[in-house]
């Protein structure tokens, strides 16, 4: 593997890494993807949890490019809106948009080991428990441990898909006038199980992504294809109601029961659950240049965000949409085009990254809020009567093609109007006879 002419290196055989591998190789490159992990396909079974990500617009068209759409979409469950519950126990149905559109909720490792298996058919060759330490971007060349002897490979391109922490984007922190960011949130997460019924069913209706905002907290469940939900608990690690707070079984039992009770009830596996699962941490990265020399950073690599939009591999999906449309205009890959590629895309990671850290908020606290309910609803009217002029944020990022960019600084356009709107006396009652021109004329 001395020639490194045609040769493609990508670090790294995540989501971002194998779509990536699939473009490139399908462009006629010879493709090698090096991964410090084993082959998640091997001990698929000993994987045990599934965690589950939402899939939606963007990520969904990179799969159809690269003809994956069907495969994938047939191991998805559709979500069609959010099912908020309330601490009085209440549920209270919000769809997401309109009749059609729907997030879809997947088990990480099911489309990690779909896509490698997709690659690897159209002949991207992979190399596991390959851990890269080191990269030399102006030799194009990286080096990696390998069953404990250190190997190195050069090629005429090297991505780094290879996450928040990134080994090329380490090579990068080296060079001068390379910005670099990241920034922890206080809360940090615990991935928790609702198996399916003992009767074998959904323990709650599959087609939503149920959410349980308590304000400073929040729990989410995303149904999985074996009946099962995946929950997540989102919690600052310190203070009165935090993951520090709870270090017992009665404590963990009590908090569930005061704010949960009725998730609880579901969730068998609780106490052994949340002290065998780890407590992770919620990081957003941001960096710039993407590009040093022949090396490129592509997905969280690049721009790391919390995953309160269901965005960060749509968004990473999209670069290798992005990409292999500029390979295309451009006639091949090439330091042109990995330039054309920063230039586009962080503006609208960036633009991603915030909206993720406001979304945060949204979720956890806005969605009980009844003038945030009334917004939603004349929204929803809005977007039904004037379908190009007023799209509601949440449709723009999800269900859309606008760049993510345009879709925040349309969001605030319209965001300006709509305070003005529901600070209208009386508006509680008036909203369903309000004039909606007047409103889209604000627009101009
Ligand atoms: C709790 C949570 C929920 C989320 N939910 C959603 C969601 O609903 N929708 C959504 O779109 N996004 C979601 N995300 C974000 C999504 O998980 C990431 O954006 C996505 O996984 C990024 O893919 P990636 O391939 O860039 O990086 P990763 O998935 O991190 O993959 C990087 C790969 O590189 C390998 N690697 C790392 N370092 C090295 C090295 N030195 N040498 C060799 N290999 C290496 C890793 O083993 C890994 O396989 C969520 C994230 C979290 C934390």
């Amino acid at each position: 593997m001395n020639s490194s002419e045609n040769k493609i290196i990508i670090l790294g055989a995540g989501l971002v890494g194998s779509l990536l591998a699939l473009f490139l190789v399908k462009r006629g490159y010879n493709v090698h993807v090096f991964e410090k992990r084993t082959d998640l396909r091997l001990d698929k079974k000993e994987e045990g949890r599934s965690i589950n990500l939402a899939l939606s617009r963007r990520g969904l068209k990179a799969l159809e490019k690269v003809g994956l759409m069907p495969k994938v979409i047939s191991h998805c469950i559709p979500m069609p809106g959010r099912m908020v519950h309330t601490i009085d126990e209440k549920e209270d149905f919000q769809p997401y948009g309109k009749t059609g559109q729907q997030i879809n909720s997947i088990a990480r490792l099911e489309l990690n080991c779909l896509l490698m298996d997709a690659a690897e058919q159209a002949g991207v060759f992979f190399h596991f428990e390959h851990f890269c330490g080191k990269v030399e971007t102006e030799k194009n060349e990286a080096y990696f441990t390998h069953q404990g002897k250190t190997l190195s490979h050069q090629a005429s391109f090297i991505f780094g898909a290879d996450g928040a922490f990134s080994a090329l984007r380490k090579a990068y922190m080296r060079a001068p006038r390379f910005n670099f960011s990241q920034q922890y949130i206080s809360s940090g997460y615990k991935e928790l199980s609702m198996p399916p019924t003992p009767k074998g069913e959904f323990a709650l209706d599959p087609n939503a992504l149920h959410i349980w905002p308590r304000q400073e907290f929040m729990l989410i469940a995303l149904p999985n294809v074996d009946k099962s939900f995946t929950c997540t608990l989102f919690l600052p690690f310190e203070g009165k109601i935090s993951f520090d707070s709870l270090q017992t079984d009665k404590e963990v039992n009590s908090f569930f029961e005061e704010h949960f009770s009725d998730a609880k009830q579901h969730m068998p596996n609780l106490l052994a659950d949340f002290k065998n699962h780890p407590t992770s941490s919620l990081i957003t990265v941001k960096c710039f240049p993407y590009v040093q020399n022949h090396s490129l950073l592509i997905g969280d690599a690049a721009h790391a965000i919390v995953p309160f939009y269901g965005q960060g591999m749509n968004a990473g999906f999209e670069d290798c949409f992005v990409l292999d449309r500029l390979i295309e205009e451009n006639c091949g890959l090439s330091k042109k085009v990995l330039h054309a590629f920063q230039e586009e895309r962080k503006v609208d990671a960036d633009a991603i990254s915030d909206l993720a850290l406001y979304n945060f908020i949204e979720m956890r606290d806005k969605v009980t809020d009844p003038l945030f309910i009334l917004q939603k609803k004349l929204e929803q009217r809005l977007h039904k009567e004037y379908p190009k002029q007023w799209i509601p944020l949440y449709t723009l990022v999800t269900f859309s093609d606008y760049r993510y960019s345009e879709a925040l600084a349309i969001a605030k356009k319209q965001q300006a109007i709509m305070d003005e709107v529901l600070n209208i006396p009386g508006i509680e009652t008036a909203w369903k006879s309000i004039d909606l021109k007047e409103i889209i004329a604000a627009l101009d």
